[in-house]
C-alpha cells in the first residue's frame, strides 16, 4: 500500500491499491488473466521462493488484480495487510488456519450467519477444531468459555439474522485479557459503517459477495490483519512464532506486522488453494468504488422501511436497531455511528402462513437466500434455510415461524413500502 496523504474513505474506495497500470497507463486496473509470471533469472526465482523478495510466481498465491483488491480493502479497514480468497466461507477458514490445530477451539458468538453456524458446528470438526457458541452480550460468558485450547474469538459486527450490533470494545477487552486474537466478520457493516480495528479487533474477515461487490455478481472473501497482535508473545501460535520447515526455518512472526498476511499467502493460499480469480476481483474492485454511496442509501432505506413496518398493525415486531424506539442507542452510535446496516427481521401477526403468503406476493423484493445486494431481498427462514429444525430450535436460532428477514436495497423507499403494503394486504 502506498503511504501518501491520509485520504478520506471516499477517495480510498476509488484509488487505494490501484495506481495506473505501470505497463499501459490503464486507469481501471487490468484483469491480469495470467497463471504464471516470468522470472528475470534463476537468482530472482530463488529469492522469490525464499520469500526474500516479493513478486508474482503463480496465481494460486498472488495475482496483480487480486493483490490490488486486497490492498484496497486493507486501506479501507485501516489494516497492515490482507489477502483475498474465493468466498466468505473460505476467508473464515483462512483466518482460523494459522491459529488452530487439532484439539483447539474458537469461542464464537451464538448470533452468526447461518452458513457460519454450520461451518463452525459441523465441518471444522473434521479438522479436529471445535467452536463454542456463547452470548456475546455477556462478556463474562465469553471469558468463562475460554480454556487452554482456545485460539480465537469470533463474532460479526452487525450479526445475522436480526441485525444485532455487537459490542466489539467489550469483546476485544475479553480477548486481550486472555491473550487471544479477535476475528470480526465485518460483512454486514462494511468498513464504511464500522472499522473493527478501531475497536480492538485483530483480524477482519469479509464475504465480498455481499456489500463490497454490491450487485450480487461474484463470490469472494477477504482476511485483513491489523498487524498489531504479537504472535510470539506466547507459545499458543506456533505456525506464526516457530520456524517453518517449508521455508528453511523462516519464522513468520519475524516479519512483524506482515506476519499473518505472508503466512496466509505462502502457506494458506499455497496449500489450501482457496484462491480468488482475477475476473471476480475486477467486479469487486468496481463495486467498492461506490461503497459509501450505496451504504448510505441502504441505511436510510432500511430506516424508512423499518419505521413504516413498526407502525403497521399487521406487524408484531421489527428488530432494526436503527429505530428510535430501540433501547441500545449508546452501543449502536459507538460501534456503527452511521447506522446499523440494512438487515433486520420482522414478525408478521398471521404467523407461518402469513409469512409464506407475504414472500409469495411481493413483486419488488426478491425471495432469495442472500443479503447485501442493491436489490431488496426477503427470506422466510422457517420455510427455507431453517426448515430442518424443530419449532423450538427455530425460535432459539432467531428464525421463529412468524418471522421474515429483510435485506433492504437501494431502490426508491416509497416503492419498497408500497410493495410491502400490497403484499401484506393480500396475505
Ligand atoms: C454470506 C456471508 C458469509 C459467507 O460468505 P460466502 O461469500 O457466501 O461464502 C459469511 N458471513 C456473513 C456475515 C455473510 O453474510
Amino acid at each position: 500500500m502506498t503511504d501518501a496523504p491520509a485520504y478520506g474513505f471516499d477517495t480510498l474506495q476509488v484509488h487505494a491499491g490501484t495506481p495506473p497500470d505501470p505497463a499501459t497507463g490503464a486507469i481501471q486496473t487490468p484483469v491480469y488473466q495470467s497463471t504464471a509470471y516470468q522470472f528475470r533469472d534463476a537468482a530472482h526465482a530463488a529469492r522469490l521462493f525464499n520469500l526474500e523478495e516479493i513478486g508474482y510466481i503463480y496465481s494460486r498465491l498472488t495475482n496483480p488484480t487480486v493483490s490490488a483488491l486486497a490492498a484496497r480493502i486493507t486501506a479501507l479497514e485501516g489494516g497492515a495487510g490482507g489477502i483475498c480468497c474465493s468466498s466468505g466461507h473460505a476467508a473464515q477458514i483462512m483466518a482460523l488456519f494459522p491459529l488452530m490445530a487439532p484439539g483447539r477451539n474458537v469461542v464464537a458468538s451464538s448470533r452468526l450467519y447461518g452458513g457460519t453456524v454450520t461451518q463452525f458446528s459441523q465441518t471444522i470438526r473434521r479438522f479436529g477444531w471445535e467452536a463454542k457458541f456463547v452470548d456475546f452480550d455477556d462478556p463474562g460468558a465469553i471469558a468463562a468459555a475460554i480454556d487452554g485450547d482456545t485460539r480465537a474469538i469470533f463474532c460479526e459486527t452487525i450479526a445475522n439474522p436480526a441485525g444485532h450490533v455487537t459490542d466489539l470494545d467489550a469483546v476485544a477487552a475479553v480477548a486481550a485479557d486472555a491473550g487471544l486474537p479477535l476475528i470480526v466478520d465485518n460483512t454486514s457493516a462494511t468498513p464504511w459503517l464500522c472499522r473493527p480495528f478501531d475497536h480492538g479487533a485483530t483480524l477482519v474477515v469479509h464475504s465480498m459477495t455481499k456489500y463490497l461487490t454490491g450487485n450480487g455478481t461474484v463470490t469472494g472473501g477477504a482476511v485483513i490483519d491489523s498487524g498489531r497482535f504479537d504472535w510470539a508473545a506466547s507459545d499458543l501460535f506456533p505456525s506464526l512464532s516457530a520456524p517453518e520447515p517449508a521455508y528453511h526455518g523462516l519464522t513468520f512472526a519475524g516479519l512483524g506486522p506482515m506476519a499473518f498476511t505472508f503466512h496466509s499467502i505462502a502457506v494458506g493460499l499455497r496449500d489450501l488453494g482457496m484462491t480468488l480469480n482475477p475476473q471476480a476481483a475486477h467486479y469487486t474492485l468496481c463495486g467498492i468504488e461506490t461503497l459509501s454511496l450505496r451504504m448510505a442509501r441502504h441505511v436510510s432505506n432500511a430506516r424508512a422501511v423499518a419505521q413504516w413496518l413498526e407502525a403497521d398493525p399487521r406487524i408484531s415486531r421489527v428488530s432494526y436497531q436503527g429505530l428510535a424506539s430501540f433501547a441500545g442507542q449508546e452501543r449502536v452510535s459507538r460501534i456503527c455511528p452511521r447506522g446499523p446496516g440494512a438487515l433486520f427481521t420482522v414478525g408478521v401477526k398471521g404467523g407461518y402462513e402469513a409469512c409464506v403468503a407475504l414472500v409469495d406476493r411481493l413483486t419488488l423484493f426478491a425471495h432469495v437466500a442472500n443479503l447485501g445486494d442493491t436489490r431488496s431481498l426477503i427470506i422466510h427462514p422457517a420455510s427455507t434455510t431453517h426448515r430442518q429444525l424443530s419449532e423450538a430450535q427455530q425460535v432459539a436460532a432467531g428464525a421463529a415461524p412468524d418471522m421474515v428477514r429483510m435485506s433492504i436495497g437501494i431502490e426508491d423507499p416509497a416503492d419498497l413500502i408500497a410493495d410491502l403494503d400490497r403484499a401484506l394486504a393480500a396475505a
